[in-house]
């Protein structure tokens, strides 16, 4: 496979960027050689300047449900673009997507942002306006963006840079931050027991996906739920990797939906956005009003809300139905039990966990996974190893063992089905690299 013209790009990238990239994990430091531009995407593929074609699990993240390109919403996108690409003013595509986002999730309001970092920046600051509070709660392993107050002890690129602590945060920023071991009730009780009347909220992600994908407990978030609303502490869960995703709603849907909680707020990101920047958060009306311009807590943004933006994130919700979550539900379980076989035929200890439709691989660990100490036990060598067999096969892996795999509607669950056979063909060679 050559890859010529992506090494151009990356040697010139880096000579006008800070490791030739735009968000670090694309660097591809954990696993070393060189990333790939990426000229195009169409369904389940990817393909790199090198005319080198991918079966994509990555998904940018995750937006990509319905996969690359996906024609109704390029249409849509193109129409809404040639009426212009931003007004500053109120518009009607937001308002569509605020109301299909209040239809399938408990939130009341929607304040649209441009992306997760902000979603949960403003969440928080709207936590501690309400409350009067300034302490905040998160869990180690867990990532909510970068947002000063939510670096301590992060998932997501954080960790696989082996990162400890983010020169540029002062100690006082984070030192309203406490940080708890994830899915350990005692450690939240405690931390209660201790600050309770100075806590403003808990924020999680809804299930773990930052760290691999460890999901809550069976009455982790309930208890959580239960113990910010008996002290009037505010519970945030932070459904950006899994809102529209995990399920039609999120994870709240197989989680609070049936042990009978709510979140009084939520964070969203990437499938509402279909590819664009567009993120929001939401929730109980009577603390969701205490915004600018109703209250005085502010918030504010020059793109949010872009017509293109929400547009494109409508579109998505809207092909979004049941049929094509029982899809990648379905393509999610074909390909775990590929992966599985193959890791289980040539001897590779590791632990499969998912939430809804999305899941990671551990690598080297026989145990499940609960927290982050267990995610950090993994073998990352294991798993680079297996990335770079995979790649040269032509099937794109997150460059960090610390990362869920994204399927997409695009993928067909059927394993003779191009991509699914070109990564049943993979796997084997990989699985013994
Ligand atoms: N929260 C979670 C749970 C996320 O997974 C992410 C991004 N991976 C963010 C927040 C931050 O979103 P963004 O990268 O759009 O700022």
């Amino acid at each position: 496979m050559s890859t010529t013209a992506s090494e151009a790009l990356f040697a010139r990238a880096q000579q006008v960027s800070p490791g030739g990239v735009n968000s670090p994990v694309r660097a591809f430091r954990a696993v070393g050689g060189t990333p790939r531009f990426m000229k195009s995407g169409a369904g389940a593929w990817l393909t790199d300047a090198d005319d080198n074609r991918y079966v994509d699990l990555v998904g940018s993240w995750g937006p990509m449900l319905l996969g690359h390109a996906h024609p109704e919403v390029i249409e849509a996108v193109t129409a809404a673009a040639a009426r212009g690409t931003s007004f500053g003013t109120p518009a009607e595509p937001e308002v569509l997507l605020a109301e299909e986002i209040v239809a399938r999730t408990p939130v009341e309001r929607v304040r649209m942002v441009s992306s997760g970092t902000e979603a949960t920046m403003s969440a928080i600051r709207l936590a501690r306006g309400f409350t009067g509070r300034d302490r905040i709660v998160k869990f180690s392993g867990c990532y909510h963006g970068h947002v000063d107050a939510l670096l301590a002890e992060a998932g997501s690129g954080v960790v696989t840079l082996g990162i400890p602590g983010t020169p540029g945060v002062p100690a006082h920023v984070t030192a309203d931050t406490i940080v708890l071991p994830y899915n350990d009730p005692a450690a939240v009780d405690a931390a209660f027991a201790e600050y309770g009347d100075q806590i403003a909220c808990v924020i999680t992600e809804a299930a773990a996906g930052n760290m691999g994908v460890v999901p809550p407990h069976p009455g982790f978030n309930e208890h959580l739920s239960r113990t910010c609303a008996a002290h009037g502490a505010l519970f945030i869960t932070d459904e950006v990797m899994t809102g529209f995703r995990a399920a039609r709603s999120g994870y709240w849907e197989i989680d609070g939906q049936v042990e009978g909680w709510q979140p009084d707020l939520m964070t969203f990101g990437k499938v509402m956005g279909g590819g664009f920047p567009a993120a929001a958060f939401g929730g109980r009306a009577d603390v969701m009003d205490l915004l600018a311009p109703v209250g005085p807590v502010y918030q504010a943004g020059t793109l949010s809300g872009n017509p293109v933006a929400t547009t494109a994130g409508l579109t998505t919700l809207r092909l979004a139905t049941p049929e094509v979550y029982e899809r990648l539900s379905a393509t999610s379980s074909q390909v775990q039990h590929l992966v599985s076989e193959a890791l289980a035929e040539a001897g590779v200890a590791h632990t499969l966990q998912t939430a809804g439709t999305m899941f990671s691989i551990f690598w080297g660990v026989a145990e499940p996974v609960a927290d982050f100490a267990g995610a950090q036990a993994q073998d990352t060598a294991a798993y680079t190893a297996f990335f770079h067999a995979m790649l040269d096969a032509g099937v794109y892996l997150p460059p960090s063992a610390y990362e869920a795999w994204f399927l997409s509607a695009a993928h067909d669950p059927d394993v003779d089905s191009e991509p699914l056979s070109r990564l049943a063909e993979a796997l084997p060679g990989a699985a013994r690299a």
